[in-house]
């Protein structure tokens, strides 16, 4: 197992998340549930912010990926840190600034933001916006002006790096749905309209190249090429981007296939950045940009965890022996959407040799819903605790009602004192927006 310092075995036996055994939690508060450990998500947090202040000033903002996990106290933590965030839609908007997130701090992304959720945006006064498309210039021109404001914004381009991971997760390929490609000329071209708008304040560039990558080499490259991009445009628009947004990316441990990464190790993404940023800024003759980095799964990945409780057990003699647990694919996608990997625990008897090849089933009608498949595990019976660790990014944020399912709660867990953040779904919560017709009411 992945022990760290508050992810650990205790002298009862039990899998313990900071401070908090496990067994205990799934007493309390049910099964399935998604537990965080706070100490962890506010390490990662500082990690990242100290190094950006450390290798560069003042000059620099991380902002959470808060795709990775959003809920309104995860917004507290982030505010709290002093760290950006950004979102994705409307709704994490809304779920940011319903938290009291600052505003300011917020920078909004999506290929394809909807007109109601670039009014939202102006209308929050949101620090920035991530353009990614010609209308949606067009319309945040429009509503800038109606508003009376200037309105910031970031161009998405797609430097062409193709980063080692899986391909759906991979977003700076010549075939991407994200960003203007450098390549084919469309960064530059739509660099020259967005600069024609008059309540639009065009700051530079975003890139973000990919998920759960590993290798510096494929996000210094980004780098270069953003940097190079750069160069041209001031040499031939006379245009000098003052902000660099390099997004997230970095990989999280979720089996021993991939590597764990110390705080300090993450760190060390942070310097490659920057001090490619600076050489490039050097060579180019360049002022330093502002530089924003965009974190998420490795802020809340591996911070999290799901408990469940083992149901039936299937053996299908020679071939397979499947787990069944109270959870599944509507609480964890990830196998279903990429084959994901994940490292399943017995978490009230963490201690025992694993003996068994198995692989653990959701309870979804679903042949394809699992969340891991060919593990090793101790024998497990009915009733077990079973822990699936490193779930804390897409997992709730991905969860769903499928087979109208309870989406699980989110517990908190900080110096051994655990409290809900996300609390239960109820059947009452699955029919709310349900409506009969008046003809199909039974009288
Ligand atoms: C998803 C995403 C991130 C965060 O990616 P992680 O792999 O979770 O670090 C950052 N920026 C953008 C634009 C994204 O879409």
């Amino acid at each position: 197992m992945n022990e760290r310092e508050t992810l650990k075995i205790n002298e009862r036996g039990h899998l313990e998340l900071g401070g908090a055994d496990c067994v205990e939690l799934a007493q309390r508060f049910g099964t399935p549930l998604y537990v965080f450990d706070e100490a962890y998500i506010r390490r990662m947090m500082r990690v990242y912010r100290d190094t950006l202040a450390r290798e560069y000033g003042e000059n620099g903002m991380v902002l959470y990926a808060s795709k990775a996990f959003s809920c309104k106290a995860i917004y507290r933590i982030a505010d709290e840190e002093n760290i950006g965030i950004d979102v994705v839609s409307g709704g994490e908007l809304y779920t940011a600034l319903q938290a009291g997130f600052p505003a300011e701090k917020i920078y909004m992304h999506g290929n394809n933001k909807l007109d109601y959720e670039i009014g939202e945006a102006l209308d929050a006064k949101i620090g920035c916006i991530v353009a990614d498309s010609y209308s949606e210039i067009d319309k945040i021109d429009v509503e800038a002006k109606k508003r009376g404001i200037i309105q910031k914004i970031l161009l998405r381009i797609n430097p062409g790096v193709e980063a080692h991971t899986h391909a759906f997760v991979q977003t700076a390929t010549t075939d991407s749905k994200f960003g203007f490609s450098i390549q084919n000329g469309t960064a530059e071209a739509v660099t020259a309209y967005a600069l024609t708008k008059e309540n639009i304040l065009l700051e530079g560039y975003h890139c973000h190249i990919g998920s759960q990558i590993f290798e510096k080499k494929s996000f210094v490259l980004a780098v270069e090429k953003c940097m190079d991009f750069t160069a041209k445009i001031k040499e031939k628009l006379g245009f000098e981007p003052t902000k660099l947004n390099l997004g997230g990316g970095y990989g999280v441990w979720y089996t021993d296939e991939d590597k764990k990464l110390s705080p300090e190790e993450y760190a060390e993404y942070v310097e490659a950045l920057v001090a490619e940023v600076k050489k490039q800024a050097k060579e180019r003759k360049l002022a330093l940009p502002f530089l924003l980095i965009e974190p998420g799964r490795s802020i809340v990945g591996e911070a999290g965890i799901t408990l469940y409780t083992v149901g039936s057990i299937k053996e299908i003699p020679g071939v397979k022996k499947y787990i069944a647990i109270d959870g599944g694919m509507f609480d964890n996608p990830r196998y279903a959407l990429y084959q994901s990997k994940y490292t399943p625990v017995l978490a009230n008897r963490a201690n025992e040799e694993t003996t068994e090849l198995v692989s653990i089933a959701g309870k979804c009608c679903e042949s394809g819903d699992l969340i891991a498949v060919n593990v090793d595990l101790p024998k497990a019976e009915r009733g077990d605790i079973l822990a699936v660790l490193s779930t804390g990014a897409y997992n709730y944020s991905m969860a769903m009602n499928y087979n109208r399912n309870l989406i699980p709660p989110c517990v908190l867990v900080k110096d051994g004192e655990a409290e809900y953040i996300v609390k239960p779904q109820t059947y009452e919560d699955l029919i709310r927006n349900d409506l009969v017709p008046e003809r199909l009411k039974k009288d």
